[in-house]
């Protein structure tokens, strides 16, 4: 990793010492009495003068999001513009409104005089939702036309959209710019092209194109104004680059820095400014590494351009050092920067990632006032930097602006503030006024021979930019929501200042005091006390990906011995004698063991994730997310066996005690399969055990290296050897074998329905007692996408789904049904996401996709695929180098023409994909017809719609809106119906209870000649 990501410390240190460190660094330079005395008058003023009615401010003061109607108007502004067809518009509008009484909101007249305003239009707009051959289904123009408020409703997202954007297109938001400098002549801009992050190479290309625009047309607007009052651009990597990850630091390097360099180099050659947003914190340290590459390129050809920056986000528990690090760079390649200071717009997403991840803290803060500590501390830090780089502070918060102007007065620097297109400007235009020198306009130039280095500087130089989003409608949705919510939020300045029951001493409290407690339980807390959460790792931090990747090269797969007849024979006596005592150890004691294990297993993450990358050629996400599913299940037995085995008093007459006992059965057979050869393997042998039964263990042939290592670790941790055997050997031998035997009590088996059913026969078939069978199968698992789903999000879904572990899961999705209206879009991004995948060697951290499990699987997957070939129409695949082409199958997408014509399970990174319009309900009757029921996406913005689905589909597993993978213990108990399985579901709370006997255990207490607790008082 280049030098420059090397100083950044670890992500999620201690909040507590970090606030500490930040808040001594303040130590006496801020009196924020004084803060108190500049501000309030700002906020004062702001609240004599409410913003119109139909302001962003007024509208969620009539409808804050956490009241239904609040939360409709998000969900509806979010998806409804981009809805294609009419019915679905009527759906969803119907769905949301539905349940949200705009009615009663509001009391004073504004209210209405909003919705009367909007529904003046509504039928000229509904009319305009509707396709061109309306006319064709009768009934809809009427229906339509008399449901006014759909129209009333995209009248009022547009309403609200257009206060975030300041033109369509980069045309008309020069034309705004220079309407509003009329008024306020200093006013600069930065314009952000709106979209969705790049899933494909052509969406970074129309990106791209857009940038390259718009720079020239800023350029064109701005000539003969002095550099410092020039209009600038801030981008986005991630929309320049599909993959703008850590994982794929060469690519990055290699294609998306010279992209960036070309709008550097027309942006320098225009003298404007050029701003990278701060994106997600797992980009932190890859941001810092393409910066600096981007830094390299200026320092090489325009030295003396002023105008390159990026944005820091102060929530980011690195931002202080991340400062210090941009600072560095600009020392050493003798530059000046540009650094824009935020908050930072993604944190609830922060905070479910490390929760997700079980990360070993928070790469943000988990109180709103450390950021705003963190905020004043990295201004402090930006303004003794002021040589190398200009400050500019983007914040709505009146607090946090007075200190600023507070401290930069004191350090002399030049600076700037900024604020978003649609928020802040009240305040700002208190600030302005409460700023006399900011009306004189006397332009100054920002180069280090400018302000700075003529010694000048202070608050007289206040000026203020916006951050000037353009855009159509369907751009703006993602960004209009994070406004919104941000906006919204009860934590929010803007929030705040719009309530004028919130006292002016309270919005302006002081942050400067650390919290007392945490603001979100560690994520290794997230299951509360009974349990703690796996650990994780973040492949994106090297510190924590270093481990795994040295564990992965030491990793030498041992053999493991082949049982033979007389072994399995051997075995099954010496488990069915070992028995008794096993089943006779208090279930405490049996949990203790198991969650032990969990424990040891969880400390050697590393290593067990190198033998996972070796045996079962995983990635390492993959194999990191399958040694927490196997802790998960240790600790989740472990905790349910102590809560639920526990004998239970029962009520009956008097004299008499009655109490329902749990017991093990006897010896449990456990045959798992190869796609997660620890965590199935893990889970049906700690269930088994924590129940008290002794197990004989099959695992799959491909993997008994992993089975071997986890056997091992369970006898560490406590475990008689006389209560588990490991047998490693073919199904069709020592598997059957071990089902027929005698002893046999109970059988658990993960795999094809085909070899359940061969079980199941040979079980039924069996003339000692009757065995119980929890079987865990395949599935024919299906996504259903309607017209309201958002194509990234899906795409997102799709492709982890159907290609993650080369497809080889049960859960994997196999077939998408999209509706008709945005198939064509759905599909041709699909096809661009696919070829962004890297096939390859499962060691490297780049690799998506891994090999599949063994030449036979190759053999089979390939042949499938040769019939769709001939039978199907290829979508897409991903590139396959001629290296992998016997071990690796390349994703691969194909159409279909029905539903039905998927047959049977494929178990690979094959997916097929139909259209589907008319009644979803007739889709999921014949998704169902399918008969398996293992897994189901679905993909829509009618709440109620996937409701009705999930209600219909007999399915074990339903995932709305997200990927339909990586079932989470205890969250997502796993399993499935029909041809998938038994259940009860494995990592939920009735799976032990299948490997228990039960008993109930009658004393007559008044046997010994009468009732003596009653005669006594005591029944
Ligand atoms: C010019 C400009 C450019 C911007 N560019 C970016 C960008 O590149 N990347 C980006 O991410 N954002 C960007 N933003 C958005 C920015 O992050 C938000 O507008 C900003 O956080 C709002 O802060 P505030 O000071 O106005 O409001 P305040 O109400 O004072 O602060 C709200 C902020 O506090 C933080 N917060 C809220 N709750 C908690 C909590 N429980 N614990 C910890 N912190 C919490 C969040 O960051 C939230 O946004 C930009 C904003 C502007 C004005």
């Amino acid at each position: 990793m280049p030098i420059a990501a090397s100083r950044l410390p670890a992500p999620c240190r201690p909040e507590p010492a970090v606030v500490q460190r930040l808040l001594a660094s303040l130590q006496g330079r801020l009196d924020w009495p004084a803060v108190i005395t500049a501000a309030a008058p700002w906020v004062q003023a702001v609240r004599d003068k409410p913003a119109p009615f139909w302001a962003m401010e007024s509208l969620l003061r009539e409808y804050p999001i956490s009241s239904a109607e609040g939360l409709a108007l998000m969900r509806l502004a979010e998806a409804l513009l981009r809805v294609p067809d009419a019915e679905t518009a009527i759906a969803l509008t119907a769905d949301q409104l539905g349940r949200a009484d705009f009615s009663s909101g509001g009391s004073d007249s504004s209210q209405h005089k909003m919705l009367s305003s909007l529904s003046a239009s509504a039928i000229g707009l509904a009319k305009r939702l509707l396709p061109d051959d309306a006319g064709s289904k009768p009934g809809l123009l009427e229906r339509l036309g008399a449901q006014t408020v759909v129209g009333a409703t995209v009248r009022a997202i547009q309403l609200l959209g257009r206060q975030f954007v300041l033109g369509r297109h980069i045309g008309e938001a020069l034309g705004e710019a220079r309407t509003q400098r009329k008024d306020q002549p200093r006013l600069r801009f930065s314009f952000d092209m709106l979209g969705e992050g790049a899933r494909t190479a052509h969406d970074a290309q129309r990106y791209l194109a857009a940038y390259q625009n718009a720079i020239t047309a800023i350029a064109e607007s701005t000539q003969g104004q002095g550099p410092a009052e020039r209009d600038g651009i801030s981008i986005k990597l991630s929309a320049l680059h599909p993959r703008y990850e850590d994982a794929q630091l060469e690519r990055v390097l290699d294609e998306l820095v010279p992209r960036v360099c070309g709008l550097i180099d027309a942006a320098a050659r225009a003298d404007i400014n050029l701003t990278i947003d701060a994106e997600e914190s797992d980009r932190l340290e890859l941001s810092l590494v393409v910066f600096d590459r981007l830094a390299a390129h200026v320092q090489d050809t325009a030295p003396a351009w002023t105008g390159f920056g990026l944005a820091i986000q102060a929530y980011q528990t690195r931002a202080y050092e991340m400062i210090d690090a941009v600072a560095e760079i600009a020392r050493r390649r003798s530059l000046r920067l540009m650094v824009r200071l935020v908050k930072g717009a993604y944190w609830d997403g922060e905070i479910k990632r490390a929760q997700e991840l079980g990360l070993n803290g928070y790469p943000v803060f988990t109180h709103k006032h450390h950021t705003d500590i963190s905020y004043l501390a990295c201004a402090q830090r930006l303004l003794e930097h002021h040589a190398q780089i200009l400050p500019q502070f983007a914040t709505h918060n009146a607090g946090t602006i007075a200190a600023i102007v507070q401290m930069a007065r004191h350090h002399g620097a030049r600076f700037e503030m900024q604020r978003l297109h649609g928020m802040g400007e009240g305040v700002y235009r208190e600030v302005m006024a409460a700023s006399p020198e900011s009306r004189r306009a006397a332009p100054r130039d920002s180069s280090p021979s400018g302000g700075d280095a003529a010694g000048v500087s202070g608050p007289h130089e206040l000026s203020l930019r916006i951050y000037a989003p353009v855009g159509e409608h369907r751009d703006l949705l993602a960004y209009l929501v994070r406004r919104l919510l941000e906006n919204g939020a009860n934590s929010s300045f803007v929030h705040q200042l719009a309530d004028a029951q919130v006292p002016v001493t309270e919005l302006l409290h002081s942050p400067l005091q650390p919290a007392d407690a945490a603001g979100q339980p560690a994520p290794a807390a997230l299951y509360g006390s009974g349990r703690a959460n796996s650990s994780g790792a973040d492949l994106a931090v090297p510190e924590q990906r270093a481990p795994l990747q040295a564990a992965v090269q030491a990793t030498q797969v041992r053999t493991v011995p082949l049982a033979d007849e007389a072994a399995v024979r051997h075995a099954m006596t010496m488990l069915d004698s070992g028995f008794d005592a096993w089943s006779a150890r208090p279930v405490a004691e049996r949990a203790a063991i198991i969650r032990r294990a969990g424990d040891l297993l969880d400390a050697r993450l590393a290593a067990y994730c190198g033998l996972l990358v070796r045996e079962a050629g995983k990635t390492l996400g993959d194999c990191i997310a399958e040694v927490r599913e196997a802790v998960d299940f240790c600790r989740y037995y472990a905790e349910q066996a102590e809560s639920r085995l526990a004998p239970i008093a029962l009520p009956g007459p008097t004299g008499e005690s009655n109490e329902l006992r749990l017991h093990g059965r006897g010896v449990f057979v456990c045959i798992s399969p190869w796609n997660f050869p620890l965590a199935i393997f893990a889970g049906q042998v700690v269930a088994a055990l924590v129940a008290g039964n002794t197990v004989a263990a099959k695992p799959a042939e491909q993997t008994p290296a992993v089975a071997q290592a986890f056997v091992e670790l369970l006898h560490e941790a406590g475990l008689p050897t006389d209560a588990l055997r490991l047998l490693h050997g073919p199904g069709e031998a020592v598997g059957a074998a071990l089902v027929a035997h005698p002893a046999t009590a109970g059988v658990c088996f993960t795999g094809s329905t085909q070899v359940a059913k061969i079980i199941q026969r040979t079980l039924a078939a069996s003339e000692g007692a009757i065995v119980p069978l929890i079987a865990e199968t395949g599935g024919l698992n299906a996504m259903v996408v309607d017209s309201s789903a958002l194509p990234e999000q899906v795409i997102d879904a799709v492709v982890q789904s159907a290609f993650r572990s080369a497809g080889q899961r049960c859960s994997a999705l196999r077939l998408l049904c999209v509706h008709e209206s945005i198939a064509d879009g759905v599909i041709a991004m699909l096809r661009g996401a696919m070829q962004e995948l890297r096939v390859g060697d499962a060691a490297e951290i780049a690799t998506d996709v891994g090999p599949v499990i063994d030449a036979e699987a190759h053999g089979n997957l390939s042949r499938h695929v040769a019939r769709l070939e001939r039978e199907a129409t290829l979508i897409g695949r991903a590139a396959l180098d001629t290296r992998f082409a016997a071990t690796h199958i390349a994703p691969v997408a194909f159409e279909l023409k029905q539903v039905e014509d998927l047959r049977e399970e494929v178990f690979g990174p094959v997916l097929h994909v139909v259209r589907w319009g008319g009644d979803v309900d007739t889709l999921v009757k014949r998704i169902n017809a399918l008969r398996y029921g293992l897994t189901l996406g679905i993909q829509t913005r009618i709440d109620s719609r996937a409701t009705r689905i999930a209600a219909q589909a007999r399915i074990g597993n339903v995932y709305v809106n997200r990927n339909m993978i990586g079932a989470v213990v205890g969250v997502q108990p796993f399993g499935g119906e029909g041809l998938s399985g038994t259940g009860p579901k494995a990592g939920g709370p009735h799976y032990l209870y299948r490997f228990c006997a039960e008993q109930t255990l009658t004393i007559n207490t008044a046997a010994a000649g009468g009732n003596a607790a009653l005669l006594a008082g005591l029944d």
